[in-house]
């Protein structure tokens, strides 16, 4: 029974679902050592650097964070290489997602994206009152030509990640010229590269090959995936910088909290010493797809921290055999299975379960 009078399009919304904790299988199966390949999150702790940092901006959060990240922003800028008006960081790339709906969005306008695709894209767009405006993929890839057609003179937001969650296909900026070539440019196109860090650098920068002809795309990162901050919650935008005033106005008191900024900062102080984990993930990455690809697994091109398993009517069978033996992954009902990448202990074994399940 609703409480209240509860928006409409609040009451039709379903709650977002996380992925399961390790723990929590392990209380649902009567198991131990389980572990959880279902939030594409970075295995590894971080660096010793980025914990005394954490430590250190402890003792000061009596007081409230710097509102605007302003340190962060110009620190993100000129690692970017765009002025410092050009950067928002927000509560997690899903922060700015909410507050680009926020700002752009009123009951009845469209937005278009390819689905499946993030799971956060319903939700923001619907609780907007807003009308999702769904494209197929193809071979589990986007279809550009589709995502154009789609787009309506009631179109706001055209909403494209790359590498795509859950199937890890990439488009090339090139690709994306070519659409953006065919609407309208008062369509904002985010270009959500949350798995950028894992991708072939050959598909091109949406900041440096787009944004300066094209102040209608926003691309969005995180320090969530490649950069193992998913707890403390930083993500930030590169946008025109009339756009970024617009996301500043709708921007949740503190969002970026002081932990999130500090320990921000100190990942930019240790990029090369994390570089090397990056690389560790995307060789395991690549021998994971291959391994599968000897299992017989037919798999979309995998360019970001997991694969995506096309098990179509396996899947719950699938998904549930693995995680009786341990093995937490993401499923998507009839479709497939999306497995982040782990160590390469966690990787081995979820090969090896996958094998035995999929002989059942
Ligand atoms: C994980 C993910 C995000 C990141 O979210 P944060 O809020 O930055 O943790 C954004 N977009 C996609 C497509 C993702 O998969």
């Amino acid at each position: 029974m609703a409480v209240g009078r509860v928006r409409p399009s609040v009451t039709a919304l379903a709650a977002y679902r996380p992925g399961k904790a390790a723990s929590q299988a392990e209380a649902e199966h009567g198991i131990s050592h389980a572990i959880k390949l279902a939030s594409n999150e970075n295995p590894y702790e971080p660096a010793p650097s980025v914990v005394a940092a954490i430590q250190a901006a402890a003792t000061g959060v009596n007081r409230y964070s710097d509102h605007r990240a302003t340190e962060l922003r110009s620190r993100i800028a000129g690692w970017v290489g765009v002025g410092a008006d050009q950067v928002a960081v927000g509560c997690g790339s899903v922060g700015l997602l909410q507050q680009l709906c926020l700002a752009y969005l009123d009951p009845g306008d469209e937005v278009v994206y390819p689905w499946p695709s993030f799971e956060a894209y319903p939700i923001n767009v619907k609780m907007m009152a807003a009308a999702p405006v769904t494209t197929d993929l193809v071979d589990h890839a986007f279809d550009l030509d589709a995502v154009a057609a789609a787009v309506t003179p009631r179109t706001k937001l055209v909403m494209l990640a790359t590498p795509n969650n859950p199937t890890g296909t990439a488009v090339s900026t090139t690709e994306l010229a070519s659409l953006l070539q065919q609407i309208p440019d008062d369509v904002v196109v985010l270009v959500d590269e949350a798995y950028r860090e894992f991708s072939d650098p050959a598909l091109g920068d949406p900041v440096t090959d787009l944004l300066p002809s094209h102040p209608n795309v926003v691309v969005s990162r995180t320090f969530s995936k490649a950069y193992g901050l998913a707890g403390l919650r930083t993500g930030y935008v590169i946008a025109h910088p009339e756009l970024v005033m617009e996301l500043d106005k709708v921007l949740l008191a503190f969002a970026s909290n002081m932990l999130a900024q500090a320990a921000s900062l100190a990942v930019l102080d240790s990029l090369e010493e994390i570089q090397p984990r990056i690389d560790l993930l995307l060789a395991e990455r690549n021998r994971v797809v291959g391994a599968l690809g000897d299992l017989g697994w037919d798999l979309p091109d995998a360019n970001a921290n997991f694969v995506y398993i096309p098990t179509s009517g396996r899947t719950d069978q699938i998904h549930i055999g693995l995680e009786q033996k341990g093995v937490v992954t993401r499923p998507f009902p009839g479709q497939g299975i999306r497995v982040t990448i782990g160590t390469p202990e966690e990787n081995d074994r979820f090969l090896a379960t996958l094998a035995e399940v999929a002989a059942d």
